[in-house]
């Protein structure tokens, strides 16, 4: 049976608006189109493809696992979700693992959790959710109303209650807003689709100390920042500041969907059996791959290849905006960086992202002001300098346009 993009018009529901070309094949950080023509890859899969397409290693594993073992249920217990949870409890602060199979559901069990955890501790009025505007947590109900957009939150109907915001990098609007009835505070330690905003380092310390002081649990949603995307295996161990529940998913399997919630074993005790759960969470096939992924990962090797490829991004984007002057600046850390768009191109980022698929290059943006880039963790620096040679011709169609 022939599919080609215009299949999707007929048959897919139209709440994606995918890109002309149909990939159907990658290797590293290059992907071929039904046509042939080939693509440099800067989007990772939206920070997903942690170590490229198809690495050896994890379609080793996968295949492996594959003839063993795929799926049983959370009825019975596997080997790789147990050794997965091992090597994530020895690598964080954490103690105990949920598993889930996306972001959204890692952090639909953290709310859950802070919500019952409070309850069970201090009372039902202690329930107020505090996140931050412009913040993304996934699109389950619950997770998108905790989330900043109004855009992807309204018009489904009543939205689950006591969640409220302020502005990111605002103490004192959030000082504010906490008090005594505040349950939890969900926050990115590195806001990703709201455009590539990092936290100022008071501003975390300052969340902290007023969550203590509160009781209230501090929930860090790892779920893009995750998995070594920012030079650390967390973001949160760049920061200083530890929380109590932590959120990864995206890059944490590879491109294998898994998604996961770490916690402490005080914090845990609380999801009592039968209080949560999901038919596929901690799924064998997905734990091998993401086990894998880890290991390779979690190395002083590829830790410290990303802050170089991250230099090399930052000199490259400099020289292209010295000559055309469309970045206000490059913000982000590591292999999660944006351009910011100088005031005149606001607005204007999917233009950037249309002219790069143009030029053969895949990238991404992060609301209509910053295009941004989440490549592979080990990208090959020929494939960096290619592909900003690409973007260059991207920004170029651009500018002329104009
Ligand atoms: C992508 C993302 C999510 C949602 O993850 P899904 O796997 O799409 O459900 C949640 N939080 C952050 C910070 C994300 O970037």
């Amino acid at each position: 049976m022939k599919v080609t993009r215009a299949t999707f018009d007929e048959v897919m529901v139209p709440n994606y608006n995918p890109a002309g070309m149909v990939p159907v094949r990658g290797e590293g950080s290059r992907v071929w189109d039904q046509d042939g023509a080939e693509y440099i890859d800067f989007a990772g899969g939206i920070a997903v493809n942690v170590l490229g397409h198809c690495h050896p290693e994890l379609v080793g594993v996968l295949q492996d696992q594959g003839s063993k073992l795929w799926h049983l249920s959370n009825v019975f217990t596997n080997e790789p979700a147990m050794r997965l949870a091992a090597k994530l409890t020895d690598a964080t602060f954490a103690d105990k693992v949920y598993f889930a199979n996306s972001g959204a559901e890692a952090n639909e069990a953290a709310l859950k959790l802070a919500r019952r955890f409070a309850l069970d501790k201090h009372g039902e009025d202690k329930n107020q959710i505090i996140a931050f505007n412009k913040g993304f947590h996934g699109r389950t109900f619950f997770t998108v109303t905790v989330g900043g957009q109004a855009a992807y939150s309204d018009g489904f109907g009543p939205k689950p209650g006591a969640v409220d915001h302020c502005d990111y990098n605002d103490l004192a609007a959030f000082e504010a807003l906490i008090s005594d009835k505040t349950c939890a505070v969900m926050m990115e330690p590195l806001q990703g689709e709201g455009g590539i905003i990092p936290p100022d380092a008071d501003f975390v310390r300052g969340v902290r100390e007023l969550c203590d002081k509160h009781n209230a649990l501090l929930i860090f949603d790892e779920v893009q920042s995750g998995v070594g995307r920012t030079g650390h295996l967390y973001a949160y161990m760049g920061l200083g500041v530890t929380p109590d529940i932590l959120t990864t998913a995206k890059s944490l399997g590879g491109g294998f969907p898994i998604g996961a919630m770490l916690t402490t074993t005080e914090i845990a005790a609380h999801l009592k059996p039968g209080t949560h759960g999901s038919t596929y969470g901690g799924n064998p096939l997905a734990c091998a791959v993401a086990e894998k992924a880890l290991d390779i990962v979690n190395t002083p090797e590829v830790m410290e290849g990303v802050l170089k490829k991250e230099a090399l991004f930052r000199e490259l984007l400099e020289e292209i905006n010295n000559k055309y002057h469309v970045f206000s600046e490059v913000r982000g850390k590591g292999m999660l960086l944006g351009c910011a768009l100088s005031d005149d191109y606001q607005g204007r980022a999917r233009d950037f992202l249309m002219a790069s698929a143009e030029e053969n290059l895949m990238c991404l943006i992060a609301g209509a002001n910053v295009v941004r880039f989440a490549p592979s963790l080990i990208i090959p620096d020929e494939d960096i300098k290619e592909g900003l040679a690409r973007f260059e011709r991207a920004v170029a169609r651009v500018v002329n346009a104009k």
